[in-house]
């Protein structure tokens, strides 16, 4: 079955960032109309991902309707509905959505500071918007937090 991909209302920038960083293509469209978003889904295998109950139901099988108010509940339900990893890849620019390619240190020479470079074996730089990634200290943070996620609120076994 092929990757879920995403389109997210403007509701959602930080949903959007968090489905990048666990590696799924997460289109986030500000201000855009309705009528625009339902255009967006045409052609293409994305789910609507929205706080809009009515937007949601226009987009029919297509769109997912998101209850829960706050970042965790709602990376929660796309996680348990689709089925995601929350291992985290660094597949996607968190701040543009554009596909990461795995680069040598000397690509990402004088472009991060010489700390970094020296730190870490492994960038990523992104194909549209040309951001450096790596897997500093935050990565940790990062992984800490999906796996919370991914265990759900509460304790226990779900
Ligand atoms: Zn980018």
């Amino acid at each position: 079955m092929a990757e879920p991909r995403f389109l997210l209302d403007g509701m959602l920038g930080s949903l959007a960032r968090w489905l990048r960083i666990m590696g799924y293509d997460a289109l986030y469209v500000r201000d855009a109309s309705d009528a625009d978003m339902l255009a967006r889904l045409v052609g293409n295998d994305r789910t609507l991902l929205t706080r809009d109950r009515q937007l949601a139901d226009r987009a029919g099988g297509r769109g997912l309707y998101l209850e829960e108010g706050e970042l965790e509940g709602q990376l929660l339900t796309v996680v348990e509905r689709f089925g995601l990893s929350t291992e985290g890849r660094m597949a996607r620019c968190s701040a543009c959505n554009g596909e990461l390619e795995a680069v040598g240190k000397e690509a990402v020479a004088g472009l991060v500071e010489a700390g970094t470079l020296s730190g870490h074996a492994e960038f990523w730089r992104c194909r549209d918007c040309g951001k450096i990634f790596w897997q500093g200290a935050h990565w940790r943070t990062i992984r800490d937090r999906l796996q919370r996620v991914s265990r759900g609120p509460g304790s226990g076994p779900r």
